[in-house]
């Protein structure tokens, strides 16, 4: 935010604090009031045209009045003073216009919630949690951002616990909207318990997860990880062919796994119909290059190159022309085979320069797969990159 914004801000704050000043029927108020304004005011112009832009500022925050007609200009000061990092400023700020007794309750409100955002900056997340655990007690207009900043503490801090506790006070639709959030905090719960080998446990909060919200892919692929690691194969297998029917852009997170519980259960056949069914609704380049090591296995490389080509020219695709070459490397000898592996070079080197994964909500881009997306913080929003340059 530049300064000039802020003073702009100001200066208009100054001039309502001014007029509302002078309606003011005490006169004895008005002179003391307009007298202070009027020297701060011309103190405050004066560092401005000396380019002294912080003590400006400050200068013209001493005039303003604060009253009923200025408090949501304080706000939004305090505000700015923190998108601009100025976090002792803004909490500064807000600190000042919580002692005022002329605040109502809703604005009493508004100042705690724009305070704890302060604290949070500051990472006094203690201090933030304390001040929201208070106003999302209460029915008011910023009930539901209290509540997601008092969510998202928990999200930053990793307490699942609390956050799962706080989702489960909700009722009705409002709960509902809270669902899928509700079966990621299991998940997470889930994978702490998986990092300590405790099967029994993590099983119970999958249910969990899954009780929250059917169509969250996560649960299948965490359920199948679990049941491949206790050699529960077939299980395995349920829980990774689940995720075609919840959502299938994450059907390529599971196929190197559903082929290794496929290989344990000698069932080539099994993997060869959900792999067929898989082409036909989402031919992605992860199904394409199982069902060509398939084809490797059961008719040949020179089969599964003939394979893979009629797939590229159905559905072009990067990894696809890379597994292409790869099958012609194996078959080719010679200045041929140089020449592939030249290529392979180049069109490998660009396949890794590029991000695997793409947020639908705000456009992140990676090569690992959030739950969260670090930018915009929404839950099962970033999902493998689809199409020529991705799967
Ligand atoms: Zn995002």
């Amino acid at each position: 935010m530049p300064d000039f914004a802020l003073l702009l801000l100001i200066i208009i704050a100054l001039g309502i604090g001014y007029l509302s000043g002078r309606r003011d029927k005490r006169r004895r108020r008005i002179a003391e009031s307009t007298d202070t304004l009027s020297s701060e005011y011309f103190v405050g112009l004066n560092y401005l045209l000396n380019e002294q832009t912080d003590e400006a500022i400050e200068s013209f925050i001493r005039a303003l009045e604060v009253n009923g007609d200025t408090v949501e200009t304080f706000v939004v000061l305090g505000r700015l003073f923190r998108q601009r990092g100025e976090l002792d400023k803004a909490i500064q700020a807000h600190q000042d216009l919580l002692a005022r007794p002329s605040l109502t309750r809703e604005q009493m409100l508004d100042v705690q919630l724009e305070l704890a955002k302060d604290y949070m900056m500051a990472g006094l997340f203690d201090r933030a949690e304390a001040l929201l655990k208070d106003i999302v007690r209460q029915s008011w207009r910023g009930w539901r951002e209290s509540f997601n900043t008092l969510l998202s503490i928990y999200e930053k801090e990793k307490e699942w616990k609390r956050a799962i506790e706080l989702v489960g006070q909700l009722r009705g639709q409002v709960a509902d909207s809270y669902a899928l959030r509700l079966s990621h905090y299991y998940c997470e719960r889930a994978e702490m318990a998986m990092g300590q080998s405790d099967v029994l446990v993590a099983r119970k909060y999958l249910r969990q997860a899954s009780s929250c919200y059917r169509s969250n892919a996560r649960v299948s692929l965490l359920s199948g990880r679990l049941e491949m690691a206790a050699g529960n194969y077939r299980d395995a297998v349920r829980a990774f062919e689940k995720i075609a029917e919840q959502d299938k852009n994450y059907i390529s997170e599971s196929i190197p796994l559903l082929e290794e519980a496929y290989s344990h259960l000698r069932s080539l056949r099994g993997l060869s119909a959900y792999l067929g069914r898989c082409l036909k609704e989402m031919p992605s380049s992860a199904v394409v290059m199982a069902s060509a090591r398939m084809v490797a296995m059961q008719q040949g490389d020179k089969e599964a190159g003939r394979f893979v080509a009629e797939q590229i020219v159905r559905r072009p695709s990067l990894k696809g022309l890379n597994a292409l070459i790869d099958l012609h490397l194996q078959m080719s000898e010679g200045r041929a085979k140089q020449n592939l592996s030249m290529l392979r070079g180049l069109t490998g080197r660009l396949e890794r320069s590029k991000p695997v994964y793409r947020c639908g909500q705000c456009g992140f881009e990676g090569k690992e797969l959030h739950w969260s997306c670090p930018k915009c913080h929404e839950w099962s929003t970033i999902k493998p990159i689809m199409g020529l340059e991705g799967e």
